[in-house]
């Protein structure tokens, strides 16, 4: 499904991401954890192309994702057929991001409406049954500042699930939260993940990552550090840096 291979990514002299390469198959989470700056966010951003790596690829079922390949070399598409591709993948911010001006519901209907040109009237039963599904079906009227935190970043959960992509990611969603509303918005991620989504996770909440992931990766400075199920990098982790950083965290 995600597919990476020796992606690279700098910051001018800041190199970020040293050949990464990860696979994500179908139907499956994988859970990013890593210390502050290893690079995690940057990875995530590749993956829809948010952020232009420098070097390695990045597909999608397949798909190659921000080029297209003429000969043996790569031409960056063009920002239609970019934003096309971005509308398959579905992205979940720390901060909710939702537009303020908007309701719920107009959140949750803009995106498939002008990314994907679908008919307002057809979205919008379909985004109401989704604000149903994440708990917040009767929230569908009012504006975000309405609405706690748990609430708000469960309503961009709705929004992203509403372009029907083919892959969720997640960046550290609960962590602009109060640490009583962590848990609605971890359960509303749980119930897409036994739905059978596929998922990419960046958190720090390591109980949610062991109920979670079908794999754990463990990146640092910029490189894949250990990857594996859960009760292997978590519960018996065999590098050093591993060990070190769950023990912080826990
Ligand atoms: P955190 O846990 O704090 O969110 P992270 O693992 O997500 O950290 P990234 O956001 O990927 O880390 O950042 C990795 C490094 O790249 C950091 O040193 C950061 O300052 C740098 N960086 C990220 N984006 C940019 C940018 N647009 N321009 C310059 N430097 C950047
Ligand atoms: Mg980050």
């Amino acid at each position: 499904m995600v597919d990476l291979k020796g992606v690279h990514k700098s910051f001018g002299p800041l190199e970020v991401l040293k050949g990464v390469d990860l696979e994500v198959k179908a139907g499956t989470v994988t859970v990013i954890l890593g210390p502050s700056g290893s690079g995690k966010s940057t990875l995530l951003r590749s993956i829809n192309h948010l952020e232009k790596v420098d070097r390695g690829l990045v597909r999608i079922d397949g798909e190659l994702i921000g080029y297209r390949r003429r000969g043996n070399k790569l031409h960056e598409l063009r920002e239609r057929e970019i934003l096309h591709q971005r509308s398959q993948v579905g992205f979940v911010f720390q901060n909710f991001n939702l537009f303020g001006h908007l309701t719920a519901l107009q959140n949750v209907v803009e995106a498939p409406v002008s990314a994907q040109r679908r008919k307002r009237k057809d979205v919008e039963p379909e985004a109401r049954a989704l604000l149903e599904r994440v708990g917040v079906g009767d929230k569908a009227d009012v504006y975000p500042r309405q609405l706690s935190g748990g609430q708000q970043q469960r309503v961009a959960i709705a929004r992203a699930l509403a372009l029907r992509p083919k892959v969720l990611l997640f960046d550290e969603p609960t962590s602009a939260l109060d640490p009583e509303l962590v848990g609605e918005v971890l359960d509303a991620i749980l119930e897409l993940a036994r739905d059978g989504s596929t998922m990419v996770v960046v958190t720090h909440e390591i109980g949610f990552a062991r109920e979670i992931a079908d794999t754990v990766v463990f990146i640092d400075g910029g490189v894949i550090v250990e990857s594996g199920p859960p009760y292997d990098v978590l519960d018996n982790p065999t590098h050093e840096r591993t060990r070190a950083f769950i023990s912080k965290v826990l």
